[in-house]
């Protein structure tokens, strides 16, 4: 069966590698608010606070089924990106696209001043983006995007074999683009330095997962394990487990992705490799790899992908080890030292639920009479999940909103399982093999 909320099988590896922290309590009895947003992620934190800035009166409670930071927003690769991701980029509907750029780079002001006024370190830094392809099958969306940052007047660098494996020490890419406009961070940190940054009067209670939700004559009412909360109006921030409430069920699902980072290497194998010490690599194929250099000195790959649950923490571990050393052969002597097993060669293995459409374009707005809901933002909702949940705060409250729709799309209808697993199975596989040189 399906979880109903993320109850994740390891620990984020982010979070795992900060202070522990004070989770707030959990919710006990029943409570009355004039808001209650489900889901402290980007989406959810950036509509809790706009919607306190907009209505300073409200009381806005705000519920997580996890903690701050342990929970799905700190389970990213860490990647901020200014400008529109490659699933929205478009190069033949420039317009729409310059719109979209224009917004992020708003919403990532934003982030950048919450991180900034809670004095935390979240490693964040605007180092800029690689994109590379091995293979035939990335090359041709290497070349999309190309085309994208030509007509959107952006900078970048085109990048040879040679000159990647110059600078990031491997040559398992035939070519890459390299773009600035994107931030590289700590995203568990991030996630709470922005939470760090949210009013007093913004209650939030963690280990809470919702369990159902009900509309009662013109209120809502939330159903938790041990409380329950009635509010005039309900935010769904709960990413594709919104569909668990009975929500958006025909055009969201939960994609699972994997995640696993080293040990600090040894400066001497740290210096074998490319002359860049910080970077990020993002996949031209759906399926393929996200690799990163942290400033720390670890490398980082996230790959892998699972339908509405989680693989098995071995079988992660061995597909992220081989993913991995297929990039940095020389690991597989120094990773762990001889003879290591191969869940010593990292330090942490995790996994994270995504929300995914079809089309990629979010579900957004008011579905129901005081029921709203931002999700589905794919795999890169960090500063789009920060727009989306700060216009939703808009949107709710009256004030002249963004047509999301006209800038990101709408959502496309998807069939129910069991057609829908067989769907996303057969293309996952068929992808795989078409795109086997870039996993
Ligand atoms: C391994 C991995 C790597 C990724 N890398 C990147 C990246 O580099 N850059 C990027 O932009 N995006 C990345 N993504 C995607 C990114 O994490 C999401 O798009 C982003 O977190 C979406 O933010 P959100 O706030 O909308 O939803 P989420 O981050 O999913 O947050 C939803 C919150 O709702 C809570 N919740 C869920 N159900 C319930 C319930 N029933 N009751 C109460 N609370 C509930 C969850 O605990 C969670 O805290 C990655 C995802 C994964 C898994």
């Amino acid at each position: 069966m399906r979880p109903i909320f993320p109850n994740y099988q390891l620990a984020s590896g982010w979070n795992a590698l900060l202070p522990p922290r004070q989770a707030h309590a959990s919710l006990k009895g029943k409570q009355v608010a004039d808001v209650v947003v489900i889901g402290a992620g980007f989406t959810g934190l950036a509509c809790a606070r706009r919607w306190q800035d907009l209505q300073p009166d409200a009381r806005v409670v705000v519920i997580d089924a996890s903690e701050i930071g342990e929970g799905n927003p700190g389970r990213n690769s860490g990647f901020l990106l200014e400008i529109a991701l490659a699933e929205d980029a478009n190069p033949e509907n420039m317009l729409r696209m310059l719109e979209a750029n224009r917004l992020t780079q708003t919403a990532m002001q934003s982030i950048l001043s919450n991180v900034q006024a809670s004095g935390l370190d979240v490693d964040l830094q605007r180092v800029g983006t690689y994109r590379a392809a091995a293979s035939s099958a990335g090359l041709a969306s290497l070349n999309n995007y190309k085309q994208f940052l030509e007509g959107a007047g952006l900078p970048y660098r085109q990048l040879d074999q040679a000159q990647l494996n110059a600078e990031l020490g491997t040559d398992f890419y035939q070519s890459g683009l390299y773009s600035p406009h994107c931030y590289l961070a700590q995203p568990a940190a991030v996630i709470r330095a922005i939470h760090s940054q949210l009013a007093d009067s913004i209650t939030v209670f963690e280990n809470t997962p919702a369990l159902k939700i009900n509309s009662s004559g013109a209120k809502w009412v939330v159903t938790t394990a041990e409380g329950e909360l009635t509010c005039s109006k309900l935010v769904l921030a709960n990413n594709s487990f919104a569909k668990e409430q009975g929500v958006a069920r025909s055009r969201l699902a939960a994609v699972y992705t994997y995640a696993a980072i080293t040990p600090q290497l040894d400066p001497e194998f740290l210096d074998s490799l490319g002359t860049v010490q910080n970077w990020g690599l993002l996949p031209t194929h759906r399926l393929g790899s996200t690799l990163r250099r942290t400033a720390d000195g670890r490398l980082l790959v996230r790959s892998g992908h699972s339908y509405e649950a989680e693989l098995s923490g071995s079988k992660v571990t061995a597909l992220l080890q081989d993913r991995l050393w297929r990039r940095f052969p020389q690991l597989k002597s120094n990773g762990g030292g001889k003879g290591a097993g191969q869940e010593k060669r990292f330090e942490h293995v995790w996994g994270g639920a995504v929300g995914v459409t079809y089309n990629a374009a979010p579900v957004w707005g008011e579905r129901e009479p005081g029921l709203f809901i931002s999700s589905g933002c794919n795999g890169g909702g960090t500063v789009k999940g920060t727009l989306l949940g700060n216009a939703l705060a808009e949107l709710a409250l009256g004030n002249s909103a963004l047509d999301v729709s006209a800038i990101f799309g709408s959502p496309s209808w998807m069939p129910p399982d069991p057609l829908r697993r067989i769907g996303f199975e057969f293309s996952a596989a068929l992808e795989s093999w078409q795109g086997r040189r870039e996993l």
